[in-house]
């Protein structure tokens, strides 16, 4: 492979830069507007991998009709310089035109594990997000995919796709990073003004203590669901979505906990929705 990093757009441009890179091969996936977030999992890719390939893409398909596909933050400029500077060897910007040509009619869908949280709010996300990646799959041939804890039932889905279609990859889950506060980093965390920016570490203080309960010895999970609930109801900016104490492979709810489980929310602050988990046991 040469020197510096190459980008492309159209498919076939990726198809011939592909054939010049050194495996294995790392995949890394985003829909741009960078941050520490996604640059951490293009790390664990340089270190586990000879060459990596990261995407950009805003998919539209994994968007609401009343979500923020049109108003999503994008700063190409920007995610290119940080790209570049963390070693990736091709950024793939695939244009929606060639992703979604007018007769586009095949979907990928993971049937029960999309039903529930997420899945249960965005209706039609999932079949969006597996769509999508499994193209970027059948694009790049990755060895090894990576993504972000902070998104944990896509990573579960994820898994549960590559599973289902025997794709020869592996999938790499990667910690959440966190703002000095504890703030997830998220690209939507650009649409909080000042005051909602403040009252954003709700999120990780409720989290927080609720994983404070469960090592004191509480294995309650409606104890721990309403321990979050307690915490955000003392910001007024916060309005909470959904609280789910759920088996961590399963995403079902729990009555108690035993094994792996997954703590995770949804909370409005302001018109920004946001989420956040912790893994428990
Ligand atoms: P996105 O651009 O939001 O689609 O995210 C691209 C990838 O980065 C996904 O696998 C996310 O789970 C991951 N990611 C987003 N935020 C974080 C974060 N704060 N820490 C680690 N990974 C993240």
């Amino acid at each position: 492979m040469t020197e510096g990093m190459i980008i492309v757009t159209k498919l076939e441009d990726l198809f011939y830069t592909r054939t010049l890179l050194d495996g294995p091969v790392g995949l890394v996936p985003t829909m741009g507007y960078l941050h520490a977030g996604h640059i951490s999992l293009v790390r664990q890719a340089k270190i586990e991998c000879k060459s990596v390939i990261a995407t950009i893409f805003v998919n539209p398909t994994q968007f609401g009709p009343h979500e923020d596909l049109a108003s999503y933050p994008r700063n190409l400029e920007n995610d290119l310089r940080l790209l570049e500077q963390a070693g990736v060897n091709i950024v793939w910007t695939p244009a929606t035109e060639d992703m979604y040509p007018p007769d586009f009619q095949t979907w990928v869908e993971v049937e029960n594990l999309t039903s529930l949280l997420e899945g249960s709010m965005r209706p039609g996300h999932f079949r969006g997000v597996t769509t999508i990646v499994s193209k970027l799959f059948n694009a790049t041939r990755p060895d090894k995919s990576y993504f972000g804890q902070k998104d944990a039932q896509q990573a579960a889905v994820i898994r549960q796709m590559t599973r289902d279609l025997s794709y020869p990859i592996d999938i790499v889950i990667c910690r959440t990073q966190r703002e000095a506060d504890g703030l997830a980093m998220s690209s939507r965390n650009a649409y909080l003004t000042t005051d909602q920016r403040k009252a954003a570490d709700i999120l990780y203080r409720a989290l927080l203590a609720a994983q404070t309960a469960f090592d004191d010895g509480e294995k309650n999970a409606e104890t721990l669901r309403q321990i979050v609930k307690d915490v955000l109801a003392t910001e007024h900016q916060a309005q909470l979505q959904y609280v789910s104490c759920a088996d961590y492979d399963t995403l079902k709810e729990l009555d108690t906990l035993s094994g792996k489980a997954l703590l995770s929310l949804a909370v409005f602050i302001g018109k920004t929705r946001l989420i956040d988990n912790f893994i428990l046991g």
